[in-house]
């Protein structure tokens, strides 16, 4: 959990290389949707990009059919979900348990800012890159898939305002609703890439017993 841009794909994405535990995102769910031309892309599409949230209905229906998918049953990581109450309570009656651990990224808001203005994504895989601090290596095209680097519609100065709004309003809260339960480590993400891990790995680790945890949910 966490703001816009405090680099909740970043660490799903490392977790999922470390641990094994797929990323499920549901923006990159949405997008693929939106791409794929699906029938609830086709109804999401209006409502991406905007700095609001997507439906729950939209966003459940492609949240449940990922995790029906073999990979998911060791585990997975989620990525921006649940961002509403509804859908934390969703959650629980999908699968059936808490999440074992809710990581919350803090980061400035100043900093949040600049790190959405400069980030890239592909619009095919979304694969995440930064215009400063970790470009593509060939201009504009994707170093993963070789599809094209663009910058999002909604990574832009005035739907970032309104998504940290929507942030503060509906998903903030979240957090009081998980410290409840026991399994909410705070971190601090203003650092490195490197230095957010590093303690999300830590609990990890003690959680999953070190090395034998690492590759389990392969
Ligand atoms: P970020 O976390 O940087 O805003 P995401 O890729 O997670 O980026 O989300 C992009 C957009 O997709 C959100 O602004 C919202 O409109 C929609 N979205 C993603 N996840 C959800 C969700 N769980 N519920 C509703 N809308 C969502």
């Amino acid at each position: 959990m966490g703001a816009p841009g405090c680099g909740k794909g970043s660490m799903a994405d490392r977790i999922e290389k470390e641990y094994g535990y797929p990323k499920v995102s549901t923006g990159g769910l949405l997008r693929d949707a939106v791409r794929n031309g699906t029938p609830l892309g086709l109804e999401a599409a209006s409502q991406l990009g905007k700095g609001k949230l997507v439906e729950d209905r939209i966003v459940l229906a492609l949240l449940r059919e990922r995790l029906e998918k073999e990979d998911c049953r060791a585990g997975y990581t989620l990525d921006g979900f649940p961002r509403n109450l509804s859908q934390a309570v969703s959650l629980k009656e999908m699968d059936g348990r808490r999440p074992e651990a809710v990581f919350d990224i803090a980061v400035d808001e100043e900093t949040i800012v600049k790190r959405i203005l400069s980030r890239l994504t592909c619009g095919r895989c979304d694969a995440i890159y930064n215009s400063v601090a970790k470009p593509p290596k060939n201009d504009m095209i994707c170093d993963v898939c070789g599809g094209p680097v663009i910058r999002r519609k909604d990574d832009d100065p005035v739907v970032i305002k309104e998504r940290m709004r929507t942030y503060h309003e509906q998903t903030e809260p979240l957090i009081a609703y998980y410290d409840k339960g026991g399994s909410l480590h705070r971190i601090d993400g203003n650092g490195t890439v490197d230095e957010t891990y590093a303690p999300i790995r830590k609990v990890l680790d003690r959680m999953l017993g070190g090395e034998r945890g690492r590759g389990a949910g392969r």
